[in-house]
C-alpha cells in the first residue's frame, strides 16, 4: 500500500514518505476556544482523526505524533469573555470543555499532543528574537513585526498574486509598518487584556499575534520540520502562509512541513454559515438529535476537499446507514489488523489521498457480504473491522440502540413565538436580547434564514 496524499505545496497528489517511519509527525491547527465550535469546525477534527488512524495503522500506533493546538489567547476570546463577564480563563476553559465532549461525540481519538498557546509564550519569545536578530522581524512602537520582504519565496504556498497579498494586507494598515505586507509577532497589551514580558527588550507588557503561536507549538512538539500540517482551506492564506515564513525564517529551513493538507468548506443547506445570517449551527445543537456517530459518515460521505453541502437528509441517510449495519454486526466484536483483508481493501482506499468517499460506497459492498445468511460471525467481525478504521461502528449494536434518540417533536407555534420576540427585538435595536432569543432556538436545532425583506424562516437542523 502506498500512501499518496495531495499536497497544497506542490499542487500534486505525492507519495507520501515520512521524515522518521518511526515517528510521523502531524500538526492540525486546533479552535480558537472562544464559542462552541459549529458543524464546518467538525470537519478538519473528523478527517484528520481518519488521516491519524491511517498513519497508525501504516506506521505503527506509537510510531504517530499528533498535535492539535488550543488557540487561547486571542483578541475574540477577550472581547467575548467582557461581553459575558466571565473570567478570560473560564471563557477558555469552558469552550474547551464543550470542545472536548464534541470531538469525542463525534468519535475522534484524542491527539498525542493539545498544547495551549498560553503555555508556549516562552517559545514564542525565543522565535521572534531570532527573527530579529537574522534580520528578518522588527521592532515598531511595542510591536514586533515579521518583514516580508526579507524572505524571497514569501508566498509560495497560496501563490497569490503579489498584488492580492498587498491587497488584503491593507486591511490593517499600521504606520509603524515599513512593508504593507507585514505581519505582527507580537503586539503591546492595554491594561485589562492578558499580557506578558515582550521579547527584545520592550518594557510593555504584550501579547503573541495568532500566527507564531503555531510556529512556536509546532517547534516544541514536532521539531523545526515535520511531515504534515493540516487545517482549512481559508487558513492557507494569510495563516500558513505566515507560519511557514516565521518557523523557515528562524531555523534556516527550506521547508516547515513537507505536505500541506487542507479541507474544503462546509455549507448550510446550500449556504454559507454565518453568525450574521443566523444559519449557523453548533456541533452540540446537532448532537441533541443525532449520535455523532451519524455527523461523522455524513461528513466522510464527501472527499474533505470538496465542498459540502451539509443538509438534514445527509445525516437521515447516515443514520439509516449506519441502523443497517449495526444490525448485521450485532454484538460481534471487531477483527482489526493486517490479517483482516476487508481493513486492507478499505485501507487501499484511504491511502489514495483519504478518499473516504471510496471506502464508504466499499463498506457497502462490504455488508452485502457480511448481511449474507449464510455469512459465518468471521466476516462480521472483519466488515467491523474495516469500519472502524473509519472511526465507524466502534460500539456494538446493543449499545448503538440504546443510545439513540426519540426524535424531537418541534412544536412550530412556541418556535414561531420565539422568532416574533427577535424579529420584535431587533426592531427595537436590543440585539442582546435578539441575540438570546436567537441561541435558544439554535439550542434546540433551529436553523433560522433570516430574509432582505425582513422576514425569517426557520428549519430544524437535523
Ligand atoms: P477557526 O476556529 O475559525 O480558526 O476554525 C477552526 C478550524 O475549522 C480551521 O481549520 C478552519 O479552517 C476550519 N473551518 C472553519 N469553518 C469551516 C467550514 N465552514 N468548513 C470547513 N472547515 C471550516
Ligand atoms: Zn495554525
Amino acid at each position: 500500500m502506498e500512501l499518496r496524499l495531495y499536497n497544497t505545496l506542490t499542487r500534486s497528489k505525492d507519495a507520501f514518505r515520512p521524515y522518521d517511519a518511526s515517528n510521523v509527525r502531524l500538526y492540525v491547527c486546533g479552535p480558537t476556544v472562544y464559542d462552541l465550535a459549529h458543524i464546518g469546525n467538525a470537519r478538519p477534527v473528523v478527517i484528520f482523526d481518519v488521516l491519524f488512524r491511517l498513519l497508525r495503522r501504516t506506521f505503527g500506533a506509537h510510531a504517530v505524533t499528533y498535535v492539535r493546538n488550543i488557540t487561547d489567547v486571542d483578541d475574540k476570546i477577550n472581547a467575548r469573555a467582557a461581553d459575558r463577564g466571565i473570567s478570560i480563563r473560564e471563557l477558555t476553559e469552558e469552550t474547551y470543555h464543550w470542545f472536548r465532549a464534541d470531538t469525542q461525540d463525534l468519535g475522534c481519538l484524542p491527539p498525542s499532543v493539545e498544547p495551549r498557546a498560553t503555555e508556549h509564550i516562552d517559545e514564542m519569545r525565543v522565535l521572534i528574537e531570532r527573527l530579529v536578530a537574522s534580520g528578518h522581524a522588527y521592532v515598531a512602537e511595542g510591536h514586533v513585526l515579521f518583514h516580508v520582504p526579507s524572505m524571497p519565496d514569501y508566498g509560495s504556498l497560496s501563490r497569490r498574486p503579489l498584488d492580492d497579498m498587498i491587497a488584503g494586507a491593507r486591511v490593517d494598515v499600521a504606520p509603524y509598518k515599513r512593508d504593507p505586507m507585514d505581519f505582527v509577532l507580537w503586539k503591546p497589551s492595554p491594561e485589562g487584556v492578558p499580557g506578558w514580558p515582550s521579547p527584545c527588550g520592550i518594557p510593555e507588557r504584550g501579547r503573541p499575534g495568532w500566527h507564531i503561536e503555531c510556529s512556536a507549538m509546532s517547534w516544541r512538539h514536532l521539531g523545526e520540520t515535520f511531515d504534515i500540517h493540516g487545517g482549512g482551506i481559508d487558513l492557507v492564506f494569510p495563516h500558513h502562509e505566515n507560519e511557514i515564513a516565521q518557523s523557515r525564517c528562524a531555523f534556516g529551513t527550506n521547508v516547515m512541513a513537507q505536505v500541506w493538507m487542507h479541507n474544503g468548506f462546509l455549507t448550510l443547506e446550500g449556504e454559507k454559515m454565518s453568525k450574521s445570517l443566523g444559519n449557523f449551527v453548533t456541533i452540540r445543537a446537532l448532537l441533541e438529535d443525532w449520535p455523532g456517530e451519524c455527523l461523522r459518515l455524513a461528513m466522510l460521505s464527501t472527499h474533505y476537499r470538496q465542498p459540502i453541502n451539509w443538509t438534514r437528509q445527509g445525516i437521515g441517510f447516515a443514520a439509516k446507514t449506519l441502523d443497517k449495519w449495526y444490525r448485521i454486526v450485532g454484538d460481534e466484536p471487531a477483527e482489526t489488523g493486517e490479517g483482516n483483508p476487508f481493513e486492507s481493501e478499505i485501507a487501499d482506499r484511504l491511502a489514495d489521498d483519504i478518499n473516504s468517499p471510496s471506502a464508504i460506497t466499499h463498506l457497502h459492498h462490504l455488508a452485502e457480504v457480511a448481511e449474507d445468511v449464510e455469512s459465518s460471525s468471521a466476516l462480521k467481525r472483519r466488515f467491523k473491522g474495516a469500519a472502524n478504521l473509519l472511526g465507524l461502528l466502534t460500539e456494538t449494536e446493543s449499545e448503538w440502540r440504546a443510545r439513540q434518540r426519540a426524535a424531537v417533536a418541534v412544536d412550530a407555534a412556541a418556535i414561531e413565538e420565539l422568532i416574533d420576540a427577535r424579529i420584535a427585538a431587533r426592531k427595537a435595536r436590543d440585539f442582546a436580547r435578539a441575540d438570546q432569543l436567537r441561541e435558544q432556538l439554535v439550542s434546540q436545532g433551529i436553523v433560522l434564514m433570516d430574509n432582505k425583506d425582513g422576514t425569517t424562516s426557520w428549519e430544524v437542523a437535523r
